[in-house]
């Protein structure tokens, strides 16, 4: 048995059960999503009358063939994802260490974050400002396409999985610090069971030379196509209906500004549970690649079928604004708060905290004494600003706020079991501290 790479004892999200619903279920969610906000097909808004989207879903399978393997999509998107992976390779960067591994060593992340959201802000507002009346067929497509690009960027993430799945086993060609050859797989993702493993993800951080493709697929194809989606929304209600509304406008905005803090802010993912302990399988793949774009654009795309289309007025807009950027202060600050403490930069400040045996120490003041878990409250209060604008003419648009708060409740528990495994007793003083998981004086 290998000493650099333990067995996994405890199989997450269920185990075999709850890794084959995820891996067949939101695939289908996502592909329902596309099925209700293409207009093309003839659905009324999102009135969610079951038996028309039940229509539109092809009946052979030459039809389903003809939507998954669309060659101008697959160009699109592979292009797409190629000319991003050069760039991240291309682009100059600040060098930056990642946290210790099980063999000593430390990964070496490249973040050029900002001259990569840069360079995609020159070219689109280039292309605007060339354009004829303002029309990109770049956006256009996008938004005329949804369905196929949602089937394309769901099976490109499932080809990834397999392809991250086969490459850990292939031995390393130069020694690691352990002096063999073996790679480091995730704690999670060494059962042995194969199906599991590709899910949750066998090898913790999947490289090809220097380019870690954990850390490109976080924060690149997926966040940014996102933002282009959204844009694409706006592109056509311009073209349509010769205006945009302020709620749509407001959704952009709004989730521009996430979508370009998480890219501008990117060594901060550095400490991110996903990139320290999750391997990269298909859920990761999956849910940076085509969950995260298609499922979070779903305000906009909403609010983009004309049927839709929807005037807050301005004092909606501000108390629209006001929530998003109090959610905002508490998800940053918190965030900071912690990062900043680890880095000894908040030591003048003597704010209490308990020594661990690891030798970290864990902070119970501030954000990080009234509950473990304040970021996360922020985080959700955002997605709230991110729904609201949609008005409440229907649930679904207000999917985002009901599946995050199960994803941080669930990633809360993870993490709790994590610290309680290192920490023991400390986490056990710290929990006596700070009760409250997320949201102080309510869970
Ligand atoms: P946290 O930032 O809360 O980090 C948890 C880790 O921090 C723990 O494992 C522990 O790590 C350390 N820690 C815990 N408590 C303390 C403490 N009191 N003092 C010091 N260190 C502590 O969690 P995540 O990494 O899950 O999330 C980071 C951000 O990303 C959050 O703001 C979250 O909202 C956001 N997020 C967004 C998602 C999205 O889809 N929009 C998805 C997931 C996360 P250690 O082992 O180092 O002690």
């Amino acid at each position: 048995m290998s000493i650099l790479n333990p067995p996994t004892v405890h199989r997450e999200f269920f185990g075999l059960p709850g890794s084959l619903a995820i891996t067949l279920g939101l695939p289908t969610v996502i592909t329902l999503f596309a099925l209700i906000t293409n207009e093309y097909y003839s659905v009324q808004g999102l009135s969610l009358d079951f038996n028309a989207i039940i229509a539109q879903i092809p009946s052979n399978t030459k039809e389903w063939i003809e939507l998954c393997f669309d060659f101008s999509c697959w160009a699109a998107y592979l292009t797409w994802f190629t000319v991003l992976v050069l760039l991240d390779y291309i682009l100059p960067g600040k060098k930056l260490k990642g946290i210790e591994l099980r063999d000593k060593s430390q990964l070496e992340y490249r973040i050029n974050g900002k001259l990569m959201a840069g360079l995609l802000i020159i070219l689109l507002l280039s292309r605007l400002f060339v354009s004829n009346s303002y029309y990109l067929p770049e956006l256009q497509f996008i938004y005329d396409n949804q369905l196929k690009l949602t089937l394309v960027t769901t099976i490109f993430s499932f080809l990834l999985a397999v392809f991250v799945y086969v490459c850990s086993f292939i031995p390393l060609t130069t020694p690691n610090k352990t002096g063999t050859k073996e790679r480091i797989l995730s704690i999670n993702g060494n059962s042995g069971n194969i199906f599991y493993d590709w899910f949750i993800g066998r090898e913790l951080n999947p490289r090809i030379g220097s380019w870690d493709i954990k850390l490109f697929c976080e924060l690149r194809p997926g966040m940014l196509l996102w933002f282009l989606i959204n844009l694409s929304c706006m592109h056509n209600q311009y073209h349509r209906l010769n205006k945009i509304t302020d709620s749509l406008l407001l959704v952009n905005f709004l989730q521009a500004f996430y979508v370009f803090d998480g890219v501008l802010n990117e060594e901060g993912v550095l400490s991110m549970m996903d990139i320290t302990t999750d391997g990269f399988g298909f859920m990761l793949s999956f849910g940076d690649l085509a969950w995260l774009p298609w499922s979070y654009s779903l305000q906009a795309r909403y609010l983009a079928l004309p049927e839709n289309s929807l005037e807050l007025g301005y004092i909606k807009v501000a108390l629209i604004l006001a929530l998003s950027f109090t959610g905002y202060y508490i998800f940053h600050s918190s965030n900071k708060q912690k990062s900043d403490f680890r880095m000894g930069k908040l030591d003048h400040l003597n704010l209490k905290s308990i020594k661990t045996k690891t030798g970290s120490k864990l902070l119970c003041d501030g954000w990080w004494g009234m509950s473990q878990h304040t970021n996360y409250f922020g985080d959700w209060l955002i997605g709230w600003s991110w729904c609201l604008p949609t008005g409440f003419q229907t649930l679904l648009t207000y999917f985002y706020v009901i599946y995050f708060g199960v994803l941080l409740v669930h990633r809360q528990m993870r993490d709790e079991a994590k610290c309680r495994l290192k920490y023991g007793k400390q986490w056990e003083e710290y929990e006596e501290l700070v009760p409250y998981k997320i949201v102080p004086y309510v869970y």
